[in-house]
């Protein structure tokens, strides 16, 4: 009985032993299943983090040399800056398409609608502006440049680039963190399994898992670096170099001493890499990293930007000596033979250097400068250094002379309103007109808004200009018709004035102006900025019978969402479009749909920049409804307009108005 009960104890505890045997095992596969599959994963994604990385930094900085190219190219008017500018712009396509290969298909999405699609829009803007250098029209070209909608995609293009690898970044940390806590909890489980059979297994999964865990700090430390520096030469990557440099800046405005920001570019470096090959040329770029690397002193910070192009910030005390025995000391690093293999290959450099705080205190500025010093380094041949002096910028020159004159401006009623007709297609009777600013210039002439709209807008001084602009428009045009209305442009900044609707309403009792009458003209971007703010005051003036209309449409972010949102009254097609629709299929493709989406809404739509008889016809076949363009009439001042379209003196002519 005492036997065959021991027999039945044994087979019991035989049998649970077998059981946390078994469970363990179990458990313990899927512990090392787990840790090899993170390990494999771990590689892809450290390297594809590698790629995304490296390839970012080419996308910033091939955007920055287009855009460098363009704008060189509007001021020098020189063809060799459009073939620098055909140079980068598909090797930034490339790069973009190579990093989104590497994205899950969600972050691709993302990246897809945002950044891709700025990249286009940026690519067409300067395709335009290449277009108007060659035509001669360089103050077109400087206008297109400097318009919100260049800037703005330029922006997107850059975040939405960091956005990606941030994300990618953010996934791959996410991934770990999982494991490890999955890790843990297994390791609980295998532990008290193994209580019962002894602690053998424990020990050796304890073992398991720090080595595990150094992996997983290994990882976090090569993504820490990876954001840090460049995968090629190992030094500060462009945003750790942007870090440093405010951090620079920062103490050299608390110490009172000075900071040298060069850039060093490599002279005929395109050369080498098609002479020699990539590799070579990577093998050339790495052995300069590592002489920058060895000779930079202490407080200095050397980093490569981007493809040829270095950079290195350090202190100094108050002698501007001092900035150029540095630069000549890196100089001297640079431009000496490198040795690989074969033959020795000759390396020399250009290198351009800005000064903190005699020429800006603020990194972009310091960089943007140091840039310029670099554009006039390289005109002057190989391996010359020059330093940023205020006669080198003459786009800035331009830009602090519209800064100081505009404001006295604008009080002193230089800014004058010009009228466009805005004309009905079917019958081309005139239905209103759109305000258009120009400053009448006692020495320079008339200037065009697109030279001082986009100064005043950063300035702040924009607000005061169209209510003095409206004022003038409302006053002009009180007696005409009732049925005629004024279009007037309102900048985001304006429209997202805590007080802008109130300032409006007050205007129109003032100037005893129709509310009825008056249309402002908004672009998405306001919407973008503020899409509640822009609500209520759109809401709250279209109560009082304000219309608003959506200014070119297409050319930005063109979501439908702000159009069915925001009741608007007239959606007005971007001139890009039709200045196209002859040439591209797309642009009529884009134009047809515009219309459809304006009819489904139940809103007329305008098209502008109608300028021949042809592009009338076009659009009429459409279905458009309304037109403004030189077709029509050119922008003109009021004495002008009054004579040619008011109805008591030339009642009876065509084209004059008949919507009367
Ligand atoms: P916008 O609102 O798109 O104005 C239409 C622009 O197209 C005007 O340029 C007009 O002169 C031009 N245009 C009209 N018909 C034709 C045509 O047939 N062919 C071509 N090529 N162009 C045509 P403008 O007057 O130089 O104004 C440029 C921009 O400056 C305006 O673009 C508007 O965004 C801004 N702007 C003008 N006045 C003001 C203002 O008072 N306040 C604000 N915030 N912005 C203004
Ligand atoms: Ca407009
Ligand atoms: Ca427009």
């Amino acid at each position: 009985m005492g036997s065959a009960f021991a027999t039945a104890a044994t087979k019991t505890a035989r049998r649970a032993v077998l059981a946390a045997l078994l469970g363990a095992s179990a458990i313990v596969a899927v512990f090392i299943a787990e840790r090899l599959s993170f390990e494999s994963r771990y590689g892809t994604t450290v390297e594809n983090l590698r790629l995304a990385t490296s390839l970012g930094g080419d996308i910033v900085f091939l955007d920055e040399k287009r855009s460098k190219a363009t704008r060189l190219a509007i001021v020098t008017r020189e063809v060799r800056w459009k073939a620098e500018y055909l140079e980068a712009e598909p090797r930034l396509r490339a790069a973009m398409s190579a990093v989104r290969e590497i994205a899950p298909p969600d972050i691709q999405k993302i990246f897809d609608d945002e950044t891709v699609f700025a990249n286009k829009r940026l690519s067409e803007i300067q395709d335009r502006v290449f277009e108007l250098v060659d035509a001669g029209d360089t103050e077109k070209a400087e206008a297109i440049i400097a318009s919100g909608v260049y800037q703005q995609n330029k922006a997107i293009l850059r975040r939405g680039t960091e956005k990606f690898i941030e994300n990618l970044r953010t996934r791959f940390e996410d991934e770990r963190a999982g494991i490890a806590s999955r890790s843990k909890l297994l390791l609980g489980l295998v532990g008290l399994s193994s209580l019962a059979i002894g602690f053998g297994f424990w020990r050796h999964l304890r073992r398991a898992l720090a080595r595990s865990e150094a992996a997983f700090m290994d990882a976090e430390a090569e993504i820490r670096s990876l954001a840090l520096n460049d995968t090629l030469t190992g030094l500060a990557n462009r945003k750790h170099f942007n870090t440093e440099l405010a951090r620079a800046t920062s103490r050299v405005s608390r110490s009172g001493l000075n900071l040298a920001v060069m850039i060093i570019d490599l002279d005929r470096f395109k050369t080498i890499n098609e002479l020699h090959g990539l590799p070579v040329g990577d093998r050339v770029l790495r052995e300069i990293g590592a002489r920058l690397s060895a000779g930079s002193r202490a407080g200095e910070v050397a980093a490569r930007l981007g493809a040829d192009e270095f950079a290195v910030v350090c202190e100094f005390g108050e002698e501007m000596r001092e900035a150029q025995q540095a630069a000549e000391r890196l100089m001297k690093l640079v431009a000496q033979p490198v040795y690989l293999d074969g033959p020795s290959l000759d390396v020399s450099a250009s290198i351009g250097m800005a000064i903190c705080p005699r020429d800006a205190t603020s990194p972009d500025e310091l960089l943007r400068k140091a840039d310029i010093a670099l554009v006039r380094a390289k005109e002057a041949g190989r391996g010359q250094i020059r330093t940023f002096n205020e006669a080198m910028d003459d786009v800035l020159q331009e830009r602090s002379r519209v800064e100081e004159e505009l404001g006295l401006a604008i009080i002193s009623g230089e800014i004058v309103p010009y009228y466009q007709p805005l004309v009905d297609m079917a019958t081309e009777s005139t239905r209103g007109f759109e305000v258009l600013a120009r400053w009448k210039h006692p020495t320079r002439g008339l200037i065009a808004p697109a030279v001082f709209i986009p100064v005043a807008e950063e300035t702040g001084l924009v607000t005061d200009l169209t209510f003095m602009i409206m004022r003038r428009a409302f006053l002009d045009v009180r007696d005409w018709p009732a049925t005629l209305t004024i279009a007037v442009n309102v900048s985001a900044q304006t429209l997202l004035d805590p007080w802008f609707a109130e300032r409006v309403l007050g205007l129109l009792a003032e100037t005893r102006f129709p509310a009825a009458r008056l249309e402002i003209e908004i672009t998405e971007n306001a919407l973008v900025y503020d899409m509640q703010a822009a609500r209520r005051v759109i809401t709250s003036l279209k109560n009082q019978g304000v219309k608003f209309s959506l200014d070119d449409f297409g050319a930005g972010y063109s979501s439908l969402g702000y159009l069915s949102e925001l009741s608007f009254d007239k959606i007005k097609i971007d001139q890009s479009f039709i200045r196209s629709m002859h040439e591209s299929p797309s642009s009529a493709k884009i134009i047809t749909a515009i219309i459809g989406l304006g009819r489904s809404l139940g809103l007329p739509t305008v098209a502008e920049g109608v300028e021949t008889e042809r592009d009338a016809d076009a659009l009429r076949a459409l279905g458009c409804d309304m037109g403004q363009g030189y077709h029509f009439a050119r922008p003109q001042p009021i004495d002008t307009i009054a004579s040619t379209f008011l109805p008591q003196r030339r009642p009876a002519t065509p084209k004059a108005i008949k919507a009367a």
